[in-house]
């Protein structure tokens, strides 16, 4: 079965009205996979367009392991580039330790992640953790953290650190573009820019929308580039999808704004692979340019609960 609130998806951006769609997604074609390495014959890197130095050719990661351990390489990033990267890095982490933990993904040292959080005014902080036997385990400074649902689930929320939603939309633009089939990267090279700057500016729609699943299903990280098949002015052009742990997660590339207020259908949400009980799906704001404190919050069957969840 298939849950979710999209009547509560549809926003205005810009002065742009969007509704999200579920039946969309046949209309765009994949044209980019993280297979395990894109080799790309280049003097120069891809994003900002300094010469590669023979010593600095060393293949980084396409898909950084936070989301999951794998293979995949490239050959056309600069070091400067792949160091930039690096410090977006880190507020991806901030943002996908919940996702690890709940998904039981493992880090480089074969470990899950521990989430700890302190609040002001509690003595001792919350603490959410895997065992060794894979059992979910945690303990609350408050209860506020664990939310009873009207229909009997609950709502475990992680309070996060700090992290800047606009670099996590970096990371996701960045992997679009390596993904990019040569000719469309020249077509479309404008979309480097937004990875330069600190400012988000009207070209850039930075919202993802997340679906959680209630199994694991992604042990390696896939991530899928599609572009719009047919000619649709409502619709986004490109689209990635990254499928992770527990997670599927779908970001729309930078749009070229309408000279007029329009109506954009946004086309979600992913192609649903199996059959899987619960599903959630959230609208995630990226346009904080700033550190910004967020909560990140997952429903928990009540049931599995006395036998899973200790706190
Ligand atoms: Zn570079």
């Amino acid at each position: 079965m298939l849950t979710t609130k999209y009547d509560t998806l549809s926003y205005s951006y810009k002065g742009i009205k969007v509704f999200p769609r579920l039946d969309l997604l046949r209309i765009y074609k994949t044209i980019g996979h993280s297979t395990n390495t894109i080799i790309r014959n280049t003097e120069n890197c891809i994003f900002c367009g300094d010469e590669l130095k023979t010593n600095n050719k060393t293949h980084s990661h396409l898909i950084p392991e936070l989301f999951g351990k794998n293979s995949s390489r490239n050959n056309f990033e600069c070091d400067g580039c792949n160091e930039l990267s690096g410090k977006w890095e880190s507020s991806v982490g901030t943002f996908l330790t919940p996702i690890r933990i709940i998904s039981r993904m493992k880090n480089k040292r074969g470990r899950i992640p521990k989430f700890k959080s302190r609040l002001d005014g509690f003595d001792y902080p919350t603490e959410i953790y895997v065992d060794e036997s894979g059992i979910f385990k945690g303990k609350l400074a408050t209860l506020d953290d664990f939310r009873p649902q009207e229909d009997g689930s609950r709502k475990l929320v992680f309070r996060l650190g700090r992290a800047n939603p606009f670099h996590i939309y970096k990371v996701f633009l960045k992997i679009a573009l390596s993904l990019m089939p040569e000719e469309v990267l020249q077509k479309e090279s404008w979309m480097k820019q937004h990875l330069f700057k600190e400012e988000i500016d009207k070209q850039l729609f930075p919202y993802m929308f997340k679906v959680f699943t209630d199994k694991i299903i992604f042990p390696k990280p896939i991530f899928e580039l599609k572009r719009l098949a047919v000619h649709h002015k409502y619709h986004p052009q490109y689209l990635m999808i990254a499928y992770f742990g527990k997670t599927m997660i779908e970001i729309v590339l930078p749009i070229k704004k309408p000279k007029k207020k329009i109506v954009i259908n946004m086309p979600p949400i992913l192609e649903i692979q199996g059959a899987r009980q619960h599903y959630e799906v959230e609208k995630i704001d990226l346009c904080d340019t700033e550190n910004t404190k967020w909560d990140m919050t997952f429903t928990l069957q009540i049931n599995n609960m006395s036998k899973d969840i200790k706190f």
